[in-house]
């Protein structure tokens, strides 16, 4: 069945938010097949972050997803994508409903919390990316 690539990233790893978020994916039916607490690289955080290479808050967002270790998993299920994609909420918390993961735990649009995979061919790249 389908995999998503979804990653803790370093501020809901050091806030102790790993136990909470791993278990909402549990509950959903999601499937934790692999799971890694690492650093990230400057090169990976470039790469999987290509698409956003022209925004100006670019490299703030390399500095962040590269100052502390992030959670990677795999999770696996029907439609992972998507319906991983429904339990974390829209990229800015404000804007994300109570329930979602960046509704419960978020404030700020570039310290979200989590990051997840936003289509099939998306999520088989980072895989790759981050556990290759
Ligand atoms: P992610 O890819 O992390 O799951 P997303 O798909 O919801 O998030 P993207 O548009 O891919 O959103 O943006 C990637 C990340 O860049 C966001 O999750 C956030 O950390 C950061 N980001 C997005 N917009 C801004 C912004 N306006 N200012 C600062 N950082 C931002
Ligand atoms: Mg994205």
């Amino acid at each position: 069945s389908e995999k998503a690539f979804v990653m803790i990233k370093p501020d809901g790893v050091e806030r102790g938010l790993i136990g909470d978020i791993v278990h909402r994916f549990e509950k959903k039916g999601l499937k934790l097949v692999r799971a890694e607490l690492k650093f990230i690289d400057r090169e990976i955080a470039e790469t999987h972050y290509g698409h956003l290479r022209h925004k100006a808050f670019f490299e703030e967002l390399v500095e962040y997803i590269t100052s502390g270790p992030v959670f990677a998993m795999i999770v696996e299920g029907t439609k992972a994508v998507q319906n991983s994609r429904s339990i974390i909420g829209p990229t800015n918390p404000a804007e994300a409903p109570p329930g979602t993961i960046r509704g419960d735990f978020g404030l700020d649009v570039a310290a979200n919390v989590i990051h997840g995979s936003d289509s099939v061919d998306n999520a088989s790249r980072e895989i790759d990316l981050f556990f290759k």
